[in-house]
């Protein structure tokens, strides 16, 4: 037998019964989200900064410094990808990503607050969400924060950096992944507190909730009198509030919460 099934089908009925009658059900994803399509988390035992240390702190500072420099180094690492950039690049969504976007289809997940860089929810078709680490496959204007799927702004490594296209912007241009040290961009930030304030049922998959400012969002909604469910495998830094915990991997029981929610929707 293996762990999802010491999950009780009780639990499952009861977080799909409040996300069937919730209005409005916000989302907050993480790295756990990704594990299973093989990417590894960077925090935790096996987290890929465990072992190999933590990116400097003021990497934002180094790029605004010389962004010249930085897109170098940029387009010598895209030649010659290691390995945490290949397992980015093979990396396919998985059941959790799936179900996920099952449960936007279906209306009942509002929208998708996501720490994960690696475009998974992108691709498994989920559509109202919020990259608050940006996104590895986009581009973004520094000054206007415009964003852009790669590939859609021209480099010219004989001018770099890449200047914004947009009309009376030109700024600088980089890596839609947030770095250590750069705010999270101001329109991405406002849409989660938006979000976060018009929902009525909050729910965390993959994440240990460590992490600020994305773990302050489902704080705040629980300051709100809102329920939680936690979906995760280990305990998480808001296991105490959560109103339902599944204890399990996202990817057996995001599966089950989706056919639990269909069937309850079916008996309408
Ligand atoms: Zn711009």
């Amino acid at each position: 037998m293996d762990d999802a099934h010491e999950v009780d089908e009780a639990l499952v009925d009861e977080a799909a019964r409040l996300l069937a009658a919730a209005r409005h059900t916000v989302v907050l994803t993480g790295a756990g989200m990704s594990k299973e399509s093989g990417i590894p988390t960077f925090r935790g035992k096996d987290g890929l900064w465990t072992l190999r240390g933590e990116p400097p702190l003021n990497q934002y500072q180094t790029f605004r410094q010389n962004p010249k420099r930085w897109w170098e180094r940029r387009l010598e690492q895209q030649a010659q990808p290691d390995e945490f950039a290949t397992l980015l690049c093979a990396a396919e969504p998985n059941d959790a990503h799936f179900a996920l976007a099952g449960l936007e289809a279906c209306g009942a997940v509002a929208h998708v607050i996501t720490q994960n860089v690696d475009n998974l929810h992108r691709r498994a078709g989920q559509r109202a969400l919020t990259e608050i680490h940006g996104n590895t496959r986009f581009m973004r204007c520094t000054d206007c924060h415009t964003r852009w799927p790669e590939g859609e702004v021209a480099i010219n490594v004989e001018d770099l950096p890449p200047r914004c296209p947009e009309r009376g912007c030109d700024g600088i241009v980089k890596g839609d992944g947030v770095m250590f040290g750069e705010p999270i961009p101001p329109d991405a930030l406002e849409r989660c507190f938006a979000e976060t304030l018009a929902c009525d049922l909050f729910l965390i998959a993959g994440t240990s909730a460590v992490v600020y400012p994305a773990a302050h969002f489902p704080q705040l909604a629980v300051q709100h009198g809102v329920p939680l469910i936690e979906v995760d495998p280990e305990p998480t830094a808001l296991s105490e509030l959560a109103t339902v915990t599944l204890r399990g991997p996202a990817g057996e029981l995001l599966p089950r919460l989706l056919a639990a929610v269909s069937a309850l929707q079916a008996q309408r």
